[in-house]
């Protein structure tokens, strides 16, 4: 008998409980034991002496390369420590552009040259392996003879201890590489993107205050997600396959009474926030946050902010970590952007900003108005490059999944603009009503410094915005949950770069013409606002107003992957990334392919995950109810029972007949269409027929899904429905 959804109800309702044996919540306060899998400062400081710890640190804080005899020492404290909390093996963990985490245990135990056991782990296993990965997508850059791929230790990143039941592993965070060096991960280009930000900050920076030497990009995520229980997932093949629902008619209530957002949390959810929560803290990710979202089903989390690459890595682990946990409760977590048709996807908005070794935050006004002339530099400069580079950001987000969720009504749309709020749309019409001469800047700073406290703005909330700034940080709204932050965290960190850098050479262009330094600093910043000035929009993005006036603004909507990707690999992109040195010409196509691969396979999984459930459930479904309902219409007949009496049965059996007919010639022509894909010359061409001409059929096969299933009788139906999904908790 195959695991229906009547065995998954009988089994939820005969549950006596939920097996949390697990849960063993920790009985002291978060920060005694916060950060203890992780070997960080005191760990380091245990378990080194004390020359060589003040070494480490400061090789590391340069970003400088450890020596052998370094990396050595501190293997050896790695190992220690480790087996001191139980760890056998070590892994090398990174993000390879799956967007998921990879890793490739092996144990410290070994056999000595005499053949004596020992537990070993050196410099060299810490510092570079090679677990082959041919697997993993390279986007061509690996040719299968050398498709060796190597893995190098990021000392950036601290390394922390997982624990899968009773198993420890000691995890090491490393970048992904070809033989050559070329970046098969989302974390080298990452790491890249902060140096060169960092680069390019530092001179602007010091127009203002000399003493900056660092900058770095922070990062705080908000993670969305749903949770079903494990029994119904697992009766619903699209869910297990897909990650989302191909078909089920929408629920009669869904999100329309928004009694969910922000709702008690039920308590089996709380149950499994905590326990999440409580393996989060152990790993050092800094978790705060949790509420109810607006979906029936759909909940978030958010952390403190952190340095972007270490809050890159706390969301991938973060992810495996809910999936893990879930598991424990019998639930199971969905990271997909849109499980269900009808109510709101999930996202994951990427909160970035910048901030500087003198405690600055980059982009908050501040309350010394005096100061403002700095915040507004960096603004401004972020509003100029992401209207310069709106479209790779766009492309940056564009994933399958991502497109049921942009532009739906729910999410942002696909046309990136700008909310900067009144506040600053204020300030900014007082620089453009303003000249630069001195008197100019005099009066214009004197403006700006009776702004109100931004800070204190910050309700000023634009939620159909895909980029806004929220009184300190800017927020990228547009990234999907399931991915990989890395993507747009570099995107946001090379063309902020980039701008930066022309920022610099056209102020000093002014200064060595006579202007001031003030006066310099606001005629380029009048400039780039009157330049990016059609990208900013404060109204709401998902009109049918704004499309019509984006559009006549010159900005653009690309509502699928396929054409939203193009923009990667535009000659203004290929120039940023390879001058930036953050992806070379070959790394940057490498990783197009990549992407453009992900969405044929993805289309590819589910049409045919479609087919076969159309085949193996509902079709027998749909007919066992008719039969039912010819034996009724037949027992009447034979009872001289009249047609009038028999009507609506008859009437049932010809929708069930149409819709079935209807559902079978999609799927033909569905069929047909794939094929024709798949002999298309270029894989861009095979995603765009994958997009224009595959897709709309599923989308016809769910429709009359979704009809068959109002038709037909509850009791024969096999698919979970969606009250069932969001609504058992
Ligand atoms: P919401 O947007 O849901 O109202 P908040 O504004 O409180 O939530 O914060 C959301 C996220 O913004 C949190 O993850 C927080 O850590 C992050 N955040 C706050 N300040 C910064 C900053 N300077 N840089 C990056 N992220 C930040
Ligand atoms: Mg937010």
């Amino acid at each position: 008998m195959s695991f229906s959804r009547f065995s998954a109800l009988d089994l939820i309702l005969n549950r006596t409980g939920y097996d949390l044996e697990y849960v063993d919540q920790p009985s002291e306060t978060i920060s005694n034991y916060f950060g203890c899998n992780v070997f960080g400062d005191t760990p380091m400081k245990e378990y080194l002496d004390e020359t060589t710890y003040i070494n480490v640190k400061a090789t590391i804080q340069q970003g400088a390369k450890l020596s052998r005899e370094l990396a050595d020492d501190v293997a050896v404290a790695m190992k220690n420590w480790a087996m001191d909390k139980g760890a056998t093996h070590y892994a090398h963990w990174f993000q390879p552009l799956t967007g998921k985490t990879a890793e490739k245990h092996d144990s410290f135990f070994t056999l000595s040259n005499d053949g004596n056991p020992i537990e070993e782990f050196g410099g060299k296993e810490l510092a570079q392996q090679e677990p082959d990965g041919s697997s993993f997508p390279g986007g061509g850059l690996r040719s299968t003879f050398e498709a060796r791929g190597y893995t190098a230790w990021d000392p950036s990143s601290p390394a922390f201890i997982l624990e899968v039941g009773e198993g420890r592993t000691l995890c090491i965070p490393t970048i992904f590489v070809t033989y050559s060096g070329e970046a098969l991960d989302y974390k080298l280009p990452l790491l890249k993107s902060q140096a060169f930000i960092e680069d390019a900050s530092i001179p602007v920076c010091h127009f203002f205050d000399k003493e900056v030497n660092k900058v770095s990009c922070t990062l705080g995520w908000e993670q969305e997600y749903f949770l079903v229980d494990e029994a119904l997932y697992i009766a619903r093949p699209d869910l297990m396959v897909c990650g989302r629902t191909l078909l089920g008619k929408h629920a009669a209530k869904g999100q329309q009474l928004e009694d969910h957002y922000f709702g008690t949390i039920p308590e089996r959810v709380y149950t499994y926030m905590r326990d999440l929560e409580n393996e989060c803290h152990k790993l050092g990710i800094p978790v705060r946050t949790r509420h109810n979202e607006v979906a029936p089903g759909q909940y978030e989390l958010a952390p403190m902010f952190e340095e972007v690459n270490v809050a890159v890595d706390h969301n991938s682990l973060l992810m495996d970590l809910m999936d893990r946990v879930a598991r424990r409760h019998r639930l199971r977590v969905l990271l997909h952007e849109k499980p269900f048709a009808g109510v709101n996807g999930s996202g994951k908005h990427n909160n970035w900003s910048l901030s500087t070794n003198t405690g600055v935050n980059l982009l908050s006004p501040g309350k010394n108005p005096g100061k403002n002339l700095r915040f507004l530099t960096f603004f401004v400069n972020t509003c100029r490059a992401v209207f310069e580079y709106a479209d790779l950001l766009r492309a940056s987000v564009a994933s399958a999944a991502n497109d049921h969720r942009l532009g739906a009504n729910e999410a942002p749309p696909a046309i990136v603009s700008i909310y900067v709020g009144e506040a600053m749309t204020k300030v900014f019409n007082n620089i453009l009503a303003g000249n630069t001469d001195t008197e100019g800047v005099k009066k214009v700073l004197d403006l700006l410094s009776k702004v109100p406290n931004l800070e204190l703005d910050n309700t000023d909330r634009n939620r159909t915005s895909p980029f806004a700034f929220t009184g300190n940080k800017f927020e990228i709204r547009m990234v999907g949950s399931n991915q990989n932050c890395a993507g747009p965290m570099t995107v946001m960190n090379t063309i902020v770069g980039m701008q930066l850098k022309s920022f610099y050479k056209e102020v000093n262009d002014h200064i060595s013409k006579g202007e001031t330094q003030d006066e310099a600093i606001l005629a380029v910043l009048k400039q780039y606002i009157t330049e990016c000035t059609p990208i900013l929009f404060e109204g709401d993005g998902y009109s049918e107003e704004w499309r019509n006036e984006a559009a006549k603004r010159g900005l653009s909507n690309h509502p699928n992957t396929p054409d939203a990707l193009g923009a990667y690999i535009a000659p203004n992109v290929e120039k940023a990334f390879e001058q930036s040195g953050v992806l070379s010409r070959v790394e940057l196509h490498a990783h197009y392919d990549v992407k453009v691969h992900n969405y044929i396979l993805n289309l590819q999984i589910e049409s045919r995950t479609l087919a076969e459930i159309c085949f193996n459930q509902i079709i027998p479904a749909a007919i066992a109810y008719q039969n039912e309902l010819l034996i009724n219409i037949e027992r009447l007949k034979n009872l001289d029972f009249s047609d009038v009496h028999t009507a609506s049965q008859m009437d049932i059996v010809k929708r069930i007949s149409e819709n079935l007919l209807g559902m079978k010639s999609s799927i033909e022509k569905m069929r047909e269409e794939r094929i024709m894909a798949n002999a298309k010359d270029t894989s861009i061409d095979m995603a765009k027929a994958y997009c224009h001409n595959v897709k709309p059929h599923m989308d016809k096969i769910r429709l009359h899904a979704d009809r068959l299933e109002y038709l037909i009788d509850d009791k024969l139906w096999p698919l979970v429905k969606y009250r069932e999904l969001m609504f058992i908790r």
